[in-house]
C-alpha cells in the first residue's frame, strides 16, 4: 500500500524523483538524496513497512541479496575495492527518518573521516545534484546489467 506521507512510497508512485539502481521486482534502489559519501546507495522494498521485522522472509531475504548484487556492482566500478557500511536503521530512535525500510549501502575509505553516528543522527541537507546521481546510478546499473 502507498502511504502519501511517505517520501520512499511517493518516490515508487512516480511523484518523486529517483535515480534508479534498480528499479523492477518488489526490491528497488536508488542513490540516496543527501548522501553521506559519495555513491551512497539506498535499498528498499517495494511495500511499506517501517521494520524489518514486519517484511515476509522471503522479501527480508530478497533484500539481503539485492544488495549484494549491487554491492558486488559498485565494487566493480571501484576497482581498488569499496569497503562498504551496509546500515539499517530501525526504527526512529535508531536514526530512522523516513519510516520504510531501507538498507544503506555507503562506500567508505580510509581516509574519508566519516563519523557515522554524527552523521547519522544530525544530516546536513545540502541541495541535492540530481544530475550527479543519475550519473551515479547509471555506472552501477550497467555493471548489473552484465552480471
Ligand atoms: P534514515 O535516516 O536511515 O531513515 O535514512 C533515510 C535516508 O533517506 C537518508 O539517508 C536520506 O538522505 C534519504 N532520503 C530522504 N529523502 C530522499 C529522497 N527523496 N530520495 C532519496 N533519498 C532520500
Ligand atoms: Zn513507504
Amino acid at each position: 500500500m502507498t502511504h502519501n506521507d511517505c517520501i520512499f512510497c511517493q518516490i515508487l508512485a512516480g511523484n518523486a524523483p529517483a535515480a534508479w539502481v534498480v528499479d523492477d521486482g518488489p526490491i528497488v534502489a536508488f542513490m540516496d538524496i543527501f548522501p553521506l559519501q559519495p555513491g551512497h546507495v539506498l535499498v528498499i522494498p517495494r511495500e511499506h513497512h517501517q521494520y524489518v521485522t514486519e517484511l515476509d522472509s522471503y522479501t527480508r531475504g530478497l533484500l539481503m541479496e539485492t544488495a549484494a548484487r549491487i554491492a558486488t556492482a559498485m565494487r566493480v566500478i571501484h576497482p581498488a575495492g569499496t569497503d562498504l557500511n551496509w546500515v539499517i536503521n530501525d526504527g526512529k530512535a535508531a536514526w530512522q527518518h523516513v519510516p520504510h525500510v531501507h538498507l544503506h549501502l555507503l562506500p567508505r575509505s580510509g581516509r574519508d573521516n566519516l563519523s557515522l553516528i554524527n552523521r547519522m543522527a544530525t544530516r546536513f541537507m545540502r541541495k541535492p545534484d540530481m544530475t550527479a546521481f543519475e550519473a551515479d546510478a547509471a555506472r552501477i546499473r550497467a555493471v548489473l546489467e552484465h552480471s
